[in-house]
C-alpha cells in the first residue's frame, strides 16, 4: 500500500512526485538499474528552506531520508524505499569568479555542467570522468578522475559549503567556520547534511592531449607491468588510468577493432604541447590504436558519455592500492580478459602526485598513501545478465585483495555493508564524532553510513 505524504505537497514550493503520479517511474529511476527502488515521495527542493521542510516534514512522519544528487551512486544511495527522496537536480546553478578563481556549484549540479561553466572563464575544476555524474555525491566522497595527479582529488579544490543539518539549520563551512564539518564533508560522503552549495578553487586550463592507448589484451601483463613502474616516476601533469575495456562499437573506432577486448591507458596531460613523459609513453610496446589529441576539456569529460547512459545494470567493487607486485599483475591478466559483457571493464585511476601531498588526516579521505583507486564495474544494458556482472566483479576484487589496501573507495561500493568501517580508514573515529555532532540521530542514514559516536 502506498504511504501517504499528505501534506509534503503544501510544506515545498517544488514539485513533489508520489507513487500515484504518472511519471513516479520516470522519477524515481536511478543511473543504475539493477537498483529498483519505490520511495513514498520525491520532492525536487527548490532552495534550502525546501530542503529544511522536506526533512522537517520526513522526520515527523518517521520516513527515511534520502539525498539524491545526481542519481549515480552504484548502490542507488540516492533514493530509499519507502522513504522521502530530497532531490537536488532543481538546485544546480553554478556561478564562476573567474578573478578569484572560484566555482559555487549547486548541490544538485552534474559534472559536465560545472566543466561547461568553468571552460568559458578558461578554467578547470579536476572531478570523475563521466559528465553526467552529480558533483554532490562525487565531491563528498573524494572525487577522482582524468587530472587528480596534477591537480588533486575534487575535495583538495574544495574550500567552503553551505550545509542544510537535520535539525534543519543552515550553517557554512570553510577552514574557519565549522572546520571539523567542512574536514568531515571531504569525504566522509553523505552523512552530515544535505549540501545545497559547494564552494571551489578553479584551475586554469581549458584543453587537454587526451585519448586511449590500447593494445592486443595478449599483451596485459608486459603493458601493465611496465605502467606500474612507469606512472608514479612520471611528473604530475601526466596521468593515466590503465584499462581492461572492450573498444566501443562505433566511431571514432576504427570498424575491425570494434567490440575488441583491450587493455591500455587513457592518457591526460593539460595544454596542447607533448611532454616528454607523455611522448615516451606513447612509444611504449605495440599499440592497437593511439587517440590522443588535443581535446577541450568539458569534451573529454563526458567523451564516455555516449557508451555509459543511465538505465545499464551495473555492479561496482572498489579497492584501493600501493603497490602491484608481478602476482597481482598475474590476476589482473587472468580476470581482465574474462570481462563478461562489452561495456564491463576495469580501471585503476592514478591518485598520486597532488593528492598524495595531503596529509592522511588534513581531510576525512584516509587513502592518501594510495597509488591507484580500482575500479570493477560488471556494466550491461540486460537484466538477464545481472548475475554474470556481478559474479565477474566480485571475484576480480577477491582475487586482489592480498594486494590491496583493505578499504574500497565510499564511491565505488555497493552492497558491502561489512566494508563501511575501512572505507574511512584511520579517519573512522573522527568521523564518528562529527557525525555525533551534527546528525546525532542518524537522520542522513542513506549512504555508506557512519554512526555517531556514543
Ligand atoms: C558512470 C559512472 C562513472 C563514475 N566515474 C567516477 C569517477 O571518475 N571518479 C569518481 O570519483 N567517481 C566516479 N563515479 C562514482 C560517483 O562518484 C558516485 O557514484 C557518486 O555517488 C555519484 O554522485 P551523485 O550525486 O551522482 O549520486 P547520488 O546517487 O545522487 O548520491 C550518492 C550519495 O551522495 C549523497 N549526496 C549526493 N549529493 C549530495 C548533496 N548535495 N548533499 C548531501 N549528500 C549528497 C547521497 O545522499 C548518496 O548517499 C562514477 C559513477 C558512475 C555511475
Amino acid at each position: 500500500m502506498a504511504i501517504s505524504v499528505e501534506g509534503l505537497g503544501s510544506a515545498v514550493k517544488g514539485r513533489v512526485v508520489d507513487a500515484a503520479a504518472p511519471d513516479y517511474d520516470e522519477a524515481r529511476a536511478l543511473y543504475n538499474a539493477m537498483i529498483d527502488k519505490r520511495p513514498a515521495a520525491i520532492a525536487y527542493c527548490t532552495d534550502e528552506a525546501d530542503v529544511a521542510a522536506a526533512l522537517a516534514y520526513g522526520i515527523e512522519h518517521g520516513l527515511r531520508i534520502a539525498v539524491r544528487g545526481g542519481g549515480h551512486n552504484g548502490g542507488g544511495l540516492g533514493s530509499v524505499d519507502d522513504g522521502l527522496v530530497i532531490d537536488l537536480s532543481q538546485m544546480n546553478a553554478i556561478e564562476v569568479d573567474a578573478p578569484a578563481k572560484m566555482a559555487r556549484v549547486g548541490g544538485g549540479a552534474l559534472l559536465k555542467d560545472v566543466l561547461e561553466a568553468t571552460h568559458q572563464h578558461g578554467l578547470t575544476l579536476p572531478v570523475g570522468i563521466i559528465g553526467t555524474t552529480g558533483v554532490g555525491g562525487l565531491t563528498l566522497g573524494g572525487g577522482m578522475g582524468h587530472l587528480t595527479r596534477g591537480m588533486g582529488l575534487t575535495i583538495d579544490n574544495l574550500v567552503a559549503a553551505t550545509v542544510v543539518l537535520a535539525d534543519g539549520s543552515v550553517v557554512q563551512t570553510d577552514a574557519e567556520r565549522e572546520p571539523e564539518l567542512l574536514w568531515a564533508l571531504c569525504g566522509g560522503g553523505g552523512n552530515f547534511g544535505v549540501v545545497t552549495s559547494f564552494s571551489f578553487r578553479c584551475h586554469p586550463a581549458t584543453t587537454v592531449l587526451a585519448g586511449p592507448v590500447l593494445y592486443d589484451i595478449g599483451d596485459a601483463a608486459e603493458v601493465l607491468t611496465w605502467y606500474r613502474d612507469f606512472l608514479p616516476a612520471a611528473p604530475d601533469e601526466v596521468s593515466g588510468f590503465f584499462a581492461f575495456l572492450s573498444i566501443p562499437p562505433g566511431p571514432p573506432f576504427p570498424e575491425e577493432l570494434h567490440l575488441r577486448k583491450v587493455c591500455g591507458i587513457v592518457w591526460t596531460q593539460p595544454g596542447e604541447e607533448e611532454s616528454d613523459a607523455l611522448r615516451e609513453a606513447r612509444s611504449f610496446g605495440t599499440p592497437l590504436l593511439d587517440g590522443i589529441a588535443p581535446v577541450p576539456i568539458p569534451a573529454w569529460n563526458t567523451a564516455f558519455d555516449a557508451v555509459y547512459p543511465a538505465g545499464d545494470q551495473w555492479y561496482w567493487r572498489g579497492e584501493f592500492f600501493k603497490e602491484i607486485p608481478d602476482e597481482a599483475v598475474a590476476v589482473h591478466a587472468e580476470f581482465g580478459p574474462q570481462m563478461p559483457t562489452w561495456k564491463s571493464t576495469m580501471h585503476l585511476y592514478a591518485i598520486d602526485g597532488a593528492a598524495s601531498r595531503v596529509a592522511n588526516d588534513a581531510t576525512a579521505w584516509a587513502y592518501r598513501d594510495a597509488i591507484w583507486g580500482g575500479v570493477f564495474a560488471g556494466v550491461d544494458p540486460d537484466p538477464a545478465n545481472a548475475a554474470a556482472i556481478r559474479d565477474w566483479a566480485v571475484a576480480y576484487s577477491d582475487a586482489l585483495k592480498p594486494y590491496g589496501m583493505g578499504g574500497g573507495y565510499v564511491n565505488f561500493e555497493m552492497d558491502a555493508p561489512d566494508r563501511v568501517h575501512r572505507m574511512y580508514g584511520a579517519n573512522y573515529d573522527r568521523l564518528a564524532r562529527v557525525k555525533a555532532q551534527y546528525d546525532p540521530d542518524n537522520v542522513f542514514s542513506v549512504n555508506q553510513n557512519i554512526k555517531p559516536a556514543a
